[in-house]
């Protein structure tokens, strides 16, 4: 039974596909659980992608479809949002004033750079680039905690046009970041868009998989990041089958913000 944690709808400003549509291909795969996570994403410095969240519209739609749909398809009522240290405010307010299933915590910015238009890396080396991503999800993950898992959280590699540093060059950080997240109780996602994707690495990297399994680390939840029906527990074989190689025995959906844990295979 798959859980897809990370899906996206027309409420997001980079989906085409209206939340109906998403929802009815879920039901044709016969999935254990969906969550609809669109994304909201203060102060995005993009004006023609401003992430904005028509919050009202977006829940009573959520709310609707879950009585539409119940019996045949469990929905998840989620939402990404993204996190800059400039905009902590207007995220806790947003994670707040709503009651959410589950809340990913992204960082799609850093240094006030969208990671996308490659701006965040001009003029640093791949390490400096890696250390500067990863200390500002540490510092930001320090003061926001109005989420539920990290999302992508080597999003840094993905927009990179260079060669990923060896994990030893950051992993002093890295360990950081992953052992607030346990000590804070939340968890990390295993993001499935990096095989849709063809990239070098996993979503989050292996070497990061296994220092979360090492450090303790047990709340993992799977999503296919899908903007499209098309996409929904796309690799989601290839995905189960390598956290069971991992040494993971579960994977997480979540409820009202609390874990549940499901068995692997
Ligand atoms: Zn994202
Ligand atoms: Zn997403």
């Amino acid at each position: 039974m798959y859980f897809d944690f990370h899906t996206h709808s027309s409420f997001s400003d980079d989906s085409p596909t209206p939340l109906k549509a998403m929802l009815d291909r879920a039901v044709e795969l016969h999935i254990g659980e969906i969550a609809v996570t669109d994304h909201y994403d203060p102060g995005y410095p993009d004006p023609e992608f401003p992430f904005e969240l028509e919050f009202d519209k977006y829940h009573q739609a959520l709310e609707k479809y879950q009585d539409e749909y119940a019996g045949r398809l469990k929905i998840a009522k989620g939402i990404e949002i993204g996190i800059q240290s400039d905009q902590i405010d207007a995220a806790r307010k947003a994670a707040q004033a709503y009651d959410y299933d589950y809340i990913i915590g992204s960082f799609h910015c850093a240094l006030g750079e969208p990671l996308y238009e490659g701006h965040f890396y001009d003029g640093k080396t791949p390490v400096q680039a890696f250390r500067d991503y990863f200390e500002y999800i540490y510092d930001n993950f320090k003061v926001y905690k109005d989420y539920c898992c990290a999302g992508h959280l080597n999003l840094v590699a993905r927009y990179s046009d260079q060669e990923s540093p060896a994990f030893k060059e950051y992993a002093d950080i890295v360990e950081a970041i992953l052992r607030m997240i346990i000590e804070d109780g939340k968890g990390i996602e295993l993001n499935t868009s990096s095989w849709r994707y063809n990239m070098a690495e996993t979503c989050p990297s292996k070497e990061i998989l296994e220092m979360y399994r090492d450090l303790g680390g047990e709340i993992i939840t799977t999503g296919s990041d899908a903007h499209t029906p098309d996409k929904i527990t796309d690799h989601f074989e290839t995905a189960y089958e390598y956290l069971k190689s991992l040494g993971f025995r579960y994977v997480c959906t979540f409820s009202e913000r609390k874990s549940e844990f499901h068995k692997l295979g």
